[in-house]
């Protein structure tokens, strides 16, 4: 093929006393005319005149309005990246989405009738990005790598971030980093060394002030464009009643449109990837279509192999696509809920073009939904939220929204972190329906009641960096070497004590270097697991002390929370009555066995246990019956089971040889000196997190242990194993909870020997240490250790003994 020629850069007449430039475009008339439809080309002038003026613009805009695809082709006709005009750099456009990087390059290119040479996309992946590259689509985890290259992102004139109203992290820590970017290269511009950089953020219509109205990132305010959306009106239609289960509801509304309603695409909003197969394979078997046995056989490793390959090669990095961990732990689908044979009157033998869309998909099959479905077929698109505004699938006119998305959550007060499905924000519901108004009137059926919606669901979805633990994103950011995260421009920042409290937290588990706080080797490995540093801790020692095998499921358990069944029905446990049936007195008999048999004879930690407890299930064919029999929560074990399976393949990723050989499945029970070491492991997660007993006044009835965390005393929470065991000296707690008092939860006897040693850094010791490797190993380095809290000036004095 014969090599394809750069368009020549024409000057034009002068506008606004600016030397003015173009480059000639050649569209086909199609897509001339679908242009002319999109309300942002009536605003080119106004973009353009605005961009030329200021440093940074805004542009908010529904979905479909051609933001993405056009302002990156105003700037392109108007000379920038072309290496003949006075704004060189290449034109960077970033998305939270993978799909949506790739997709949106092709279309680009195809509308500008140019090859991916020029118009080109880069993922973590996959790049087609070349030297005649001018304009370059990016996910914004793959900017903020090359941030972390080249500060001044001197090969840029323009970097729009787009899709800034999602609020992923990464795009937030983008805008962070542009916003001082972009003041640094108007400094230099004065000295004449780059040209200034020029900052778009677009967005859809939804809170902009957090970009547009804040002074910590930038002054003065942005001008804010508004593209005037032309949007066909979408009617409504709340159920009567919120269905048990929306996968079967969404089955049988689809049948219904489909036998029912006129000609019209339909998009389906679900949560997660087994969702999304199951449901499209209940609708594939009941309205059959030639080419949908044709479809290829969809390989959900192939990503998965490719990132462990990434991380093999050394290098950690952000989670690119937040969709995409989350889709890692999808749970399991029942099928049999979606009554496939259920009767509809007049059914139609039409065949429907069923496809999937979600993040994990491999990207030629998620380019299929902008192609024509075939000749007499109805388009329906069962999509995860990665349809909800990154893409405008083209001729939808129905949508039947779940109203439930998965998000990672957190919790602030466990520290621990988990995926759960919710109901989405009213903002998004709203973003949903009006994907079915781009062709014409449309329809939306939301499977819930109006009630619902209007009491249960959130204005806005919280944005990712709230829904993260901070020491996690902490982390993360050191990971991509942004030093001071506490002096950092987010668009709505943590509180800064807390980020204070998480880099203490993540130097003392040495993921950060205690003299520059930048981040360790450790540390880097730490930020490839999903989980709480705590937690990666804990993997790293596990892996360096060859008890990984325990490791893994005690931290995918810990992570998940507690999966005992204290509250049983009529207050079995609690509330002993004389009045007890035979019946209730013999479970609550099994029940005291059951945690008896868990906690070991000589019971000493809750952590321990609840590995018991995980470890045995696993050993049974029936999961429901085995947690039905033993006080467990069925879908919490469930949950814990694949997290492992994730913590596993990452492990795996890291240190190859080490679990090559390694069996996870079925471990028999750690002998003594492993169990040893794995209470030493727990200790090293929980090092802030130690307690140590009171002497007991004779009047007193419980006994006290002092926290470093807390002045007032605390008690051990009556579900610890430890609860009328004769009271260790010292503990490690995973939780400090206040109701009527004080309790530390999850329990972990520790000897005073190990403090000084996986509690390094919280211990003051009477002699300097000369050697940074084990000082405890020889008697004559003997000495006293003092542990500080951090509050007032109570020390504990420890005597460490060599061990
Ligand atoms: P916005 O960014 O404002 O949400 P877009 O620029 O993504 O809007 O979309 C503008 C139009 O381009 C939409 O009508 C969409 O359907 C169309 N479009 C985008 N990608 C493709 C594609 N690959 N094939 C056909 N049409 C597309
Ligand atoms: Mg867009």
């Amino acid at each position: 093929k014969e090599e394809e020629e750069r368009p020549k850069l024409i000057e034009n007449t002068e506008i606004n006393n600016r030397k003015a430039f173009y480059v000639p475009v050649n569209r086909s008339d199609d897509i001339r005319v679908a242009r002319m439809k999109l309300p942002v080309v009536v605003e080119e002038q106004q973009i353009m005149e605005s961009i030329y003026e200021n440093d940074v613009v805004i542009i908010c805009g529904e979905t479909g309005s051609g933001k993405t695809t056009q302002v990156p082709q105003f700037l392109y006709e108007a000379g920038f990246g072309h290496p003949d005009s006075e704004n060189p750099g290449i034109v960077g456009v970033t998305q939270p989405r993978r799909v949506a990087a790739v997709s949106m390059a092709q279309r680009v290119a195809t509308e500008l009738n140019l090859s991916s040479e020029y118009v080109s996309h880069q993922i973590r992946f996959d790049s087609s990005v070349s030297k005649k590259t001018v304009i370059k689509f990016m996910t914004d985890g793959v900017l903020l790598k090359e941030i972390a290259k080249d500060f001044m992102l001197s090969s840029y004139s323009v970097l729009i971030i787009d899709e800034a109203h999602e609020r992923s992290l990464n795009s937030d820590i983008a805008i962070g980093l542009v916003s001082r970017i972009v003041k640094l290269r108007r400094e230099k511009e004065i000295n004449g060394i780059v040209r200034p950089l020029k900052i778009i953020i677009m967005s859809a219509t939804l809170r902009v002030d957090d970009f547009a109205n804040n002074p910590n990132l930038f002054t003065p305010s942005p001008p804010v464009i508004h593209i005037k959306s032309r949007q066909f009106p979408v009617t409504i239609h709340f159920n009567k009643k919120t269905p048990d289960d929306y996968l079967d509801e969404a089955f049988k509304k689809i049948c219904q449109i489909h036998s029912k309603l006129p000609a019209g695409g339909i998009l389906v909003f679900l949560t997660g990837q087994n969702e999304v197969h199951a449901l499209c394979k209940k609708l594939k078997s009941r309205y059959p279509s030639n080419s949908n046995q044709l479809e290829s056989k969809i390989s959900k490793e192939k990503t998965l192999i490719a990132k462990r390959e990434e991380i093999d090669a050394g290098s950690f990095e952000l989670d690119e696509d937040p969709d995409e961990v989350i889709e890692q732990v999808d749970s399991p689908v029942d099928e049999s809920k979606i009554e496939d044979d259920f009767y509809l009157e007049n059914d139609t033998k039409e065949p429907l073009h069923v496809l999937p869309l979600y993040a994990l998909l491999p990207t030629d099959e998620q380019l299929k939904v902008f192609k024509e479905p075939p000749p007499g077929h109805r388009l329906c698109v069962v999509a995860t939220n990665v349809a909800e505004t990154s893409l405008t699938i083209p001729g939808i006119s129905y949508v039947v929204d779940s109203g439930k998305v998965k998000e990672r959550v957190h919790d602030a007060k466990s520290k621990m972190q988990s995926f759960k499905v919710d109901w989405t924000s009213k903002a998004s519901a709203d973003q949903r329906s009006g994907r079915a108004g781009r062709v014409g009137p449309g329809h939306c059926y939301r499977l819930y009641h109006s009630a619902v919606f209007d009491n249960n669901f959130e204005k806005f979805s919280k944005p990712e960096i709230e829904r993260m633990p901070i020491e996690g994103v902490v982390l993360q950011m050191k990971s991509m070497h942004i030093d001071n995260v506490v002096n950092f421009p987010f668009p709505s920042p943590p509180n800064s004590q807390i980020l204070f409290e998480a880099e203490k937290l993540l130097m003392s588990l040495e993921a950060l270097d205690t003299n520059n706080k930048s981040i360790t080797y450790i540390g880097r490995m730490m930020s490839a697991f999903p989980i709480s540093p705590r937690f990666a801790k804990m993997i790293i020692l596990g892996m360096n002390n060859n008890v990984l095998q325990w490791i893994i499921p005690l931290v995918a358990a810990l992570s998940v929370g507690d999966p005992f069944v204290r509250d049983l029905e009529n207050g079995i446990v609690n509330e002993k009555d004389s009045q007890d049936s035979e019946e209730k007195r013999e479970k609550r008999k099994k029940y005291f066995q059951t945690h008896q048999t868990f906690a070991g004879k000589h019971p000493d930690s809750d952590s321990l246990k609840l590995l018991s407890a995980f470890c045995a299930s696993e050993y049974s064919s029936n999961i429901e019956d085995f947690c039905n029999t033993h006080f467990l929560r069925p879908k919490a074990i469930k949950e814990m089971k694949q997290l492992k399976a994730q913590l596993i393949s990452i492990a795996r990723v890291i240190n190859p040889k080490f679990c090559e050989k390694m069996k996870f499945d079925k471990v028999q029970p750690p002998n003594d000196s492993q169990r040893s070491i794995i209470k030493q492991i727990i200790a090293s997660g929980f090092i802030d997190q130690i307690a140590k007993l009171k002497p007991k006044m004779s009047h007193e009835k419980a006994f006290k242990y002092q926290t470093l965390l807390s002045k007032e005393d605390a008690l051990i929470h009556p579900s610890s194993c430890l609860f009328n065991e004769s009271p260790p000296e010292f503990v490690v707690y995973e939780e400090l909870v206040q109701t009527s008092h004080v309790y530390i939860k999850g329990l972990t006897a520790i000897s005073e020997s190990i403090i000084p040693i996986v509690a390094r850094s919280q211990c003051t010791f009477s002699k300097p240490l000369d050697t940074p490797e084990p000082f405890y190993n020889s008697e004559k380095d003997k000495m006293i250790c003092y542990v500080k809290p951090s509050f007032g000036t109570v020390l504990w004095e420890l005597t460490p003994t060599p061990i």
